[in-house]
């Protein structure tokens, strides 16, 4: 058996079923599991003085394109929206190799799990004819160098240009290619039970994408694998003319005809939903994925969370792809998503705590997961400390549970813990040699950037 003790932390947020903060105590994780959260400081193998610290439950991310990494920050998409924005990123990526999807699923994990998120997920659905069968493949050997949890989707384009979707043909798979693989994956890493570090779902990429037979027979094979289905929806208004222009109908009732409503789907965005549509995601579990910093930078619009959470609906948060972010940090998320509904929503705009809550407890449910998200007793040990002694948190210790969102936290975690292994110390990451991966990556971003 393992263990390790987080020993006298100023404040534990444990965002469990009673919202308890813990003023000085200790958490005691073994085997991965947390054991004891108490005020005695129990024996351990390893010790993570907690002195001064702020300590969160593991952020959840839920929506991700992390091959996007390598085209952040490209000045000629930054005052695109979604479809040009889009059109001109897939000329780019149809360059995308093997070392591409390697370097920067090291890059954007290692991002995030330095500032606090120990469960990722990612959507992958760029896959070039040559070369993309074991895309997927390494993003989880990259997942576990760096010792985070990690939900794969198998993502898909099936749509090209010549029959009427957006992407150009060459980026567009038969929909048996796309059934195989996705099938070989959820064989190969998904792991049902509890504390599990590999998870798969399926992910066609967007109604204006991906062909109706793709979305139809998407969804009957993961209810037949047992595994979850994801997409973006109703992220712009161009999606709804899409789907009004070629369908007939609004996004999510094109999806509900298609089997993609219910507690085992979740979508990305969810932006442009009538009231009516609200209710039926309410009544159905379906549950999203919401991206501020990403809705904001592609003027897509901001989402009803207000509303949402209102209705009951599961909503949790997520970073989105890099070249729409155009970072990974998700602690940095929630301050945006804070301000954005304070200036969009007032008084109505969720809290700093209803925030940090989303970004775990809310990312847990719409992974379909109860063993992550909270520090209580029988949960998994995934952690992260915040260093609260410095001049920029004087004064914060009055609401550590809110701190995130209202006064934002401007450095990595002091130290990140997942399945009760320490990951993350002083901002570093223990699983890589960070400067060495750097280079790599800027060399292999230059070459996709270049190619
Ligand atoms: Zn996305």
């Amino acid at each position: 058996m393992s263990s390790l003790l987080v020993k006298n932390a100023l404040a534990i947020i444990t965002v469990d079923d009673g919202d308890r903060i813990l003023k000085n105590q200790n958490i005691l994780i073994e085997d991965g599991v947390i054991t004891y959260i108490g005020k005695e400081a129990r024996q351990a193998d390893r010790e993570i003085p907690a002195d001064g610290c702020f300590v969160y439950p593991g952020l959840v991310n839920t929506h991700n394109h992390l091959y996007q990494t390598f085209t952040r920050n490209l000045p000629q998409v930054q005052k695109m929206e979604l479809f040009p924005w889009l059109v001109t990123l897939y000329e780019i990526w149809k360059g995308l190799d093997e070392d591409s999807i390697f370097y920067s699923s090291l890059t954007g994990l290692g991002e995030l799990l330095r500032n606090g998120c120990t469960t990722a997920m990612d959507h992958h659905y760029v896959f070039p004819r040559v070369g993309s069968e074991h895309f997927i493949d390494r993003q989880f050997e990259a997942a576990d160098l760096l010792g985070i949890r990690f939900h794969a989707t198998r993502g898909s384009m099936s749509l090209g240009k010549s029959d009427g979707g957006l992407p150009p043909d060459e980026l567009v798979q038969p929909v048996d290619v796309i059934l195989k693989d996705s099938r070989r994956l959820v064989e190969k890493y998904h792991d049902p039970k509890p504390f599990a570090m590999h998870q798969v779902s399926l992910a066609p990429c967007s109604p204006f994408s991906v062909s109706e037979d793709l979305l139809i027979e998407s969804a009957a094979l993961a209810r037949s694998l047992g595994v979850r289905l994801h997409t973006h929806l109703c992220e712009t208004k161009d999606e709804e003319r899409f789907t009004l222009a070629k369908k007939g109908m609004r996004p999510l009732a094109y999806m509900e005809k298609c089997g993609w409503v219910g507690p085992d789907v979740w979508y990305a965005h969810g932006i442009h939903f009538n009231d009516d549509e609200l209710r039926l995601l309410a009544d159905t579990g379906t549950g999203i994925a919401h991206c501020p910093v990403s809705n904001m930078k592609l003027s897509s619009g901001v989402c009803r969370v207000p509303d949402m959470l209102r209705l009951g609906i599961r909503v949790s948060l997520a970073v989105d792809g890099a070249a729409s972010n155009d970072g990974q940090n998700l602690m940095a998320e929630i301050r945006a998503a804070y301000l954005l509904h304070r200036l969009t929503f007032g008084s109505g705009a969720p809290s700093g705590y209803e925030l940090l809550k989303m970004a775990t407890r809310g990312g847990a449910a719409v992974l379909g997961r109860d063993d992550i998200g909270q520090l209580s007793i029988g949960k998994a040990g995934d952690l992260f400390l915040v260093d609260a002694t410095g001049l920029d948190t004087v004064g914060v210790g009055q609401d550590p549970g809110s701190f995130l969102g209202t006064v934002g936290c401007c450095k990595p975690a002091k130290s990140v813990v997942v399945a009760g292994r320490e990951v993350v110390r002083d901002g570093r990451l223990l699983g890589i040699d960070e400067e060495e991966i750097a280079g790599k990556a800027q060399a292999c971003a230059g070459r996709l950037n270049r190619a």
